[in-house]
This record gives C-alpha cells, structure tokens and sequence, in this order.
C-alpha cells in the first residue's frame, strides 16, 4: 500500500507528529515520520539556515560514516551528500617538528570517513522534508512549554515582540540538542535516570584557508596534532579551506592572554600550522571567541507511554572526540524505523525503542570519552608503537 506521499509504507496511520528541533536528527526523524504517512510539523528555534547570511552554533564540519550513511541512504539521500563530501582515507598525524605519519582507517576494504559541511547537510535535509506534503516546517519557533501528558506545546518566536503559539499533538519528538527542553520535561518524571558530566576540556574553531584556490594540506585525511595533554585536528572542507578544532584543557586556554603568548604556544607545539592559519588569523580567530563547553549525557527511558520521545542529543550528547553524536543520533532513526516499521501499537513501539537503544548509546558515550584520550594521547604512543613493529618486521 502507497501512502498520501505515494512512498511506501504498510502503516498508513494519521498521527500528528509534532517533531522539536530541525537540526541533523530532527530533519531526518521528521521525513520518516512523514514517509510513514504521518502528519509532521517540524519546530525549529533559529530562523531557516537556508535563508541565514551566517549559521552559528556548533562544528562547521562533521566526519560522516557508517552510520549515517545508512540512515541517509534510507530516505535516497546518501548519494546527494556523497557527491561532494570529502572521503577521509585515515589520519595524518602531525608532530612537533612538522613530520607528517599516516594511519589509513581501513586499508583492507578501504573504507572511510566522509567530511560534510554542517550546513550543507542540514539544508539538504530541509529541502526533502519540503518535498513531502504531509511536512509542514515552522522557524522561529522555540519550544517554551511542554506538557508530554496532555501533548500541548507552548512556543514563543524569539525574534522581538513575537507572539506565543500553542498547539498539540499526538506524539512529541524531542530533536533539540543536548539541553533539550523535551528531555527537561523527561527528567520530571518518576524513573527517569539521568546524568550529565562537563570534561575540563574545551574546543575552539580556527582556519586553514585555501591558498590560490587548493587545499594547503593534503585534504583525504583527518590531520590530527597530538600532544598529549591537548590536541588539534583538520577536517577538510569543500572550499578547499580546513576547519581546525584546538582542544585543550580550560587553564591552558587561560594562561593564554596576550597575542605573543599564542604565537609562542603555536610556534612550539604546531609550529607546521601556523603558517597555514596565518599569525594575524589566528590572532583574530583566536581572541574572538570563548572556548566552547563539552557534555556527555546518559539518560533513559527515551520514551514517556506513546506520548514523547527524544532523539540524538536530546537523548544522548557526547563529547566529539569519536566522530559520532550525529551519527549515532541518525542511527537512532534507522533503529526507530525499523520498530515502526513492524506496526505495533505505539507504546510499544517506543518502548522497544529505549529497550534495543540504551546500551548501544551510553556505550558509544564511553568510546566517546575514551577516544579523546586515544587522539590526543594513544595517538604518539601508537604511532611509535607501529614504527617500531613496522621497523621489526
Ligand atoms: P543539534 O544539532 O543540537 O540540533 C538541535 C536543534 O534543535 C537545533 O537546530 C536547535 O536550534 C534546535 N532547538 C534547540 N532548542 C530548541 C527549542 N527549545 N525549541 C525549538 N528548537 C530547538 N558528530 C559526528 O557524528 N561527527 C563529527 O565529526 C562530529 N563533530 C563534532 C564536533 C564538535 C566540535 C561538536 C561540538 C560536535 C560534533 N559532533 C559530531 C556531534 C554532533 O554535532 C551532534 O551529535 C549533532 O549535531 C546532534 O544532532 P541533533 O539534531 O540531535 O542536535
């Protein structure tokens, strides 16, 4: 049986899905809400990005594998984003002295990481769920109250003087991030387990610009400089630029406060760098802005009866250093489907969901937290390890 969007789909069952968060996981869950022939309206805080002269927020880049890719295949958009992400083929670690040493991911089958543009893939996403009829898409609408009980939900336009709007659904899907207001609501509720922890470390975005128009360093890898302590890392982008993360623990980014003393810092630990960001970039850069925060987040049940559930970070925020919040968070998704897909009633279905999801999440949450220490650390000690194996053989 087709349903009212002619895509396929046994259960054709009209319920009003109010979708909270139109980022990476809230697009995604919204066109499979909607493929199975619900009615979805999709809410969203910020105004359409598509529209926006500048997108603020988190990571302007994110690696893409696996998990997401099969997530996006299912709704037919692996291929779109495939078509102009930048395969990462493994890691080019780079040290003190500016040599550089390669790690290929996987040089058996070749597998890779993809570099996608955060923006790109949220439009891309955006644009599907406006092919679908039964997707209607609401910006400016930030989510101020929530009652999961009765399904009502209260949002206000941030914009100035813009007026409140309440409305109601039948399911409430909570997509809004990592402090995410549905998941607030969650935590109320008698056996909602729940715990957050801040690491002591932060992250600041810098920029490897192109230069006459190419790459400055070899673009197919995740450029990483460890250094025990602290790390940076390169994603390439497709303007042929490279978003470069420095992570370091908050003390060390404090004792850094004059322009002298970040040129010093930079000279002795990523002294082949800088002449790629350039000293007056990265000065600028650097000084602009704040050291951003990093959460991990553990909670469960997902679900409340067949009323509400919560998504990618709402559900689950980890720290960036495996490359995997968004993908785990369209994962997710498939998993979700895949119960939908079988057609029990909704309660159930939600609840298999936190059933099959839980362990996998705080796990990947765990990998996460231990991956940072691997990249910024292990990494040396790896890379030593095999030369001194490769020496051996
Ligand atoms: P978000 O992306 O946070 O989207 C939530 C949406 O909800 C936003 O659009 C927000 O505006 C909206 N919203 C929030 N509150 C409200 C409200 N009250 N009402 C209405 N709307 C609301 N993951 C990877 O897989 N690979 C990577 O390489 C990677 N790199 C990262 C690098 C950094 C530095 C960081 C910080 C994260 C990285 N991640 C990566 C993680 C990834 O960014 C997140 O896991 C992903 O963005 C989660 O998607 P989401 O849709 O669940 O939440």
């Amino acid at each position: 049986r087709q349903d009212a969007a002619g895509l396929a789909g046994e259960e054709v069952r009209r319920r009003r899905v109010a979708v909270v968060g139109a980022g990476l996981v809230g697009s995604l869950a919204a066109l499979n809400f909607a493929r199975r022939g619900n009615h979805v309206d999709l809410y969203e805080y910020r105004e359409d990005i598509r529209h926006a002269l500048v997108v603020t927020g988190r990571s302007i880049n994110l690696a893409l594998s696996q998990r997401g890719r099969k997530a996006l295949a299912a709704v037919g958009l692996e291929q779109k984003i495939l078509a102009t992400a930048i395969p990462m083929r493994g890691r080019m670690l780079h040290d003190t002295k500016g040599n550089t040493r390669v790690v290929i991911y996987d040089p058996c089958t070749q597998q890779c990481l993809y570099s996608v543009g955060r923006r790109q893939l949220n439009e891309v996403l955006l644009d599907a769920c406006d092919e679908l009829p039964n997707i209607t898409c609401h910006f400016n609408h930030k989510l101020a109250t929530v009652n999961l009980r009765e399904g009502s939900l209260e949002f206000r336009n941030p914009q100035p003087g813009g007026e409140a709007i309440t409305t109601s659904a039948d399911l409430i899907v909570g997509c809004d991030g990592a402090f995410s207001s549905v998941r607030q609501q969650l935590v109320r509720l008698p056996g909602f387990n729940y715990s957050q922890i801040y690491i002591e470390t932060g992250y600041l975005e810098l920029c490897i610009p192109a230069e006459a128009g190419d790459f400055q360093m070899p673009p197919n890898y995740l450029h990483i400089w460890p250094r025990d302590s602290f790390m940076m890392i390169a994603l390439p982008n497709q303007d042929r630029s490279f978003t470069v993360t420095l992570s370091m623990p908050f003390d060390m980014f404090s004792k850094i406060q004059t322009k002298s003393q970040l040129l010093d810092f930079f000279r002795e630990n990523f002294g082949d760098a800088l002449p790629l960001i350039g000293e007056e970039q990265l000065v600028k850069d650097f000084f602009k802005t704040k050291p951003q925060h990093l959460v991990s987040i553990k909670c469960r049940p997902y679900h409340y009866e067949d009323k509400a559930l919560i998504l990618g970070d709402a559900a689950h925020a980890m720290v960036p250093y495996y490359g995997q919040g968004m993908n785990a968070g369209m994962e997710d998704v498939t998993l979700l489907t895949e119960i939908l897909d079988r057609q029990l009633p909704l309660d159930e279905t939600l609840a298999q969901f936190t059933e099959k999801r839980w362990q996998d999440a705080f796990a990947i949450c765990d990998l996460a937290m231990y991956n940072y220490v691997e990249m910024r650390d292990l990494t040396k000690r790896w890379s030593f390890r095999l030369r001194k194996f490769v020496d051996t053989v």
